[in-house]
């Protein structure tokens, strides 16, 4: 390899086989990203998309040196990061400026790591406010800023150091729909434009549309444990129309790839070798942390328009993030409520009688389902023995049967599934899961 190759292909961070475990607030060991290889190039724009607790914000503090992973390396510039990774510099969702402390001196903040003399601070601060279109703003308080100027405020701070690289936490989320495009568009400029010293941008997203629109690389990330999937090249040249047939076609490759990954057409019980997610029933499968409401809001909205059969619409029409409305349908799905041939959500027979039926009813059918799924015979078998099981103890066997979801909010979903089926309750002052006393309890043959 000839010198001038190797500087080239020198990644500015990377990570190379990154595990990450945390340990959740009761004490359980959550396995959050499995054997992570991924690398910011020298001038690219690099979006890392995935549904909210995939593993992003992780695999952001990993790169930037803001977490140490559990094993694997972490590399700036081929050699093998120590502390923070000087290169770069974040910006978050919530916009963490200090109130007390006027624009110019939050943005100075973003130098307090650097040496620099008092002037060439004041320079690059004034300089980095014009850039980012705060001019008039040098002495106002983040309080009399709109979230849009507030965020900007976020990103001179970011830039005012001369990063190489800058990372996006989803940065544009909190923002209304025409800030956030403009945001992107002048980041995007900011990037392209030869004399900021900015070379990369990593992006961590849940919008397709977003990294669509701004990436030149595209990562998708799938969840428990995160993994990397999808790797794209996207080459459309900016600026990038979203109407344009090429655009489009990258957010359905994109929605296709987590559809079918997430809600893959194979039939229960035949366990198929290579498939990251099985969606064979005895082995034992997570639920989606979905409350029932939704479930039922999602039922009853393809009851009223049945001419929504494809998840792209139906995220639409119910407001959700794509990945939030994918976690609903697969909650329906396992209740073999709905089926997912392809891209379609249709009902069952079952989820058709289910939406007709009266309470009772769908109490009943809910108790069937949810009988059927695995994990709820931790709770069921424990109820058939003992008349009050301690939470505390049902937590500890589903994280041990499921060591990549949240033990915690994994118990939470299903004691409210189980409640709306009269299956089980708890009592949050004992922390005891008992059986309802009532006579609504649905019978098993329901
Ligand atoms: P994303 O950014 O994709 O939404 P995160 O990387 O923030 O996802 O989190 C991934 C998972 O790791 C989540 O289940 C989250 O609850 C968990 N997690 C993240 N940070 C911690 C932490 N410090 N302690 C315990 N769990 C954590
Ligand atoms: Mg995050």
């Amino acid at each position: 390899m000839t010198q001038l190759f190797n500087t080239a292909a020198t990644p500015i961070a990377e990570l190379r086989s990154v595990f990450k475990s945390f340990s959740t607030a009761g004490g359980h060991e959550l396995k959050v990203l499995e054997q992570i290889d991924l690398a910011v190039h020298e001038g690219e724009l690099l979006a890392l998309l995935g549904q909210s607790g995939s593993g992003k914000s992780t695999i952001l503090r990993c790169l930037t040196g803001l977490i140490e992973p559990s094993s694997g390396r972490v590399l700036h510039k081929g050699e093998t990061l120590r502390g923070i990774n000087e290169d770069a510099s974040v910006v978050f969702q919530t916009f963490a400026l200090y109130p007390w402390l006027t624009v110019e001196q939050n943005v100075a903040v973003g130098l307090m790591a650097h040496q620099v003399s008092r002037a060439e601070r004041d320079a690059a601060v004034d300089r980095v406010i014009e850039l980012i279109g705060l001019g008039n703003y040098h002495a106002a308080y983040p309080r009399e800023l709109s979230g849009g100027m507030r965020q900007r405020v976020g990103i001179a701070r970011a830039l005012v150091s001369q990063p190489r690289l800058l990372c996006l936490d989803e940065a544009f989320s909190a923002l209304d729909v025409l800030t956030a495009e403009n945001l992107r568009q002048e980041l995007i400029s900011l990037w392209r434009s030869p004399d900021t010293g900015l070379s990369s941008i990593f992006m961590v997203t849940h919008s397709i549309a977003e990294a669509v629109e701004m990436a030149t690389r595209i990562v998708v990330l799938f969840p428990r444990p995160g993994r990397l999937g999808l790797v794209l090249e996207n080459a459309l040249p900016y600026p990038r129309d979203e109407k344009s047939p090429e655009f489009q076609r990258l957010v359905s490759l994109i929605h296709e790839c987590i559809t079918t990954t997430t809600l893959p057409d194979i039939p229960a019980d035949v366990p198929v070798a290579g498939q990251p997610i099985s969606r064979a029933r005895n082995r034992m499968e997570s639920i989606p942390l979905v409350p029932v409401g939704q479930i039922l809001g999602l039922l009853s909205i393809l009851n009223d328009a049945p001419e929504l059969s494809n998840i792209y619409d139906i995220s639409d029409e119910v407001g959700k993030e794509f990945g939030e409305t994918i976690a609903l349908v697969k909650a329906a799905e396992i209740l073999e409520l709905v089926e997912t041939p392809k891209q379609e959500v249709r009902f069952t027979e079952l989820g058709r009688r289910f939406v007709a039926a009266d309470r009772e009813t769908r109490q009943a059918i809910f108790a069937k389902q949810v009988f059927k799924l695995r994990l709820f015979h931790i709770i069921i078998a424990l109820l058939e023995e003992y008349e009050e099981v301690e939470a505390e103890r049902i937590i500890k066997d589903i994280g041990s049967a499921l060591p990549y979801d949240n033990p915690e909010k994994t118990f939470q979903t299903m004691i409210a599934w189980g409640r709306y089926a009269g299956l089980m309750d708890f009592n949050a002052q004992t922390g005891m899961v008992f059986v309802p006393k009532s006579d609504t309890v649905a019978e098993e043959s329901a």
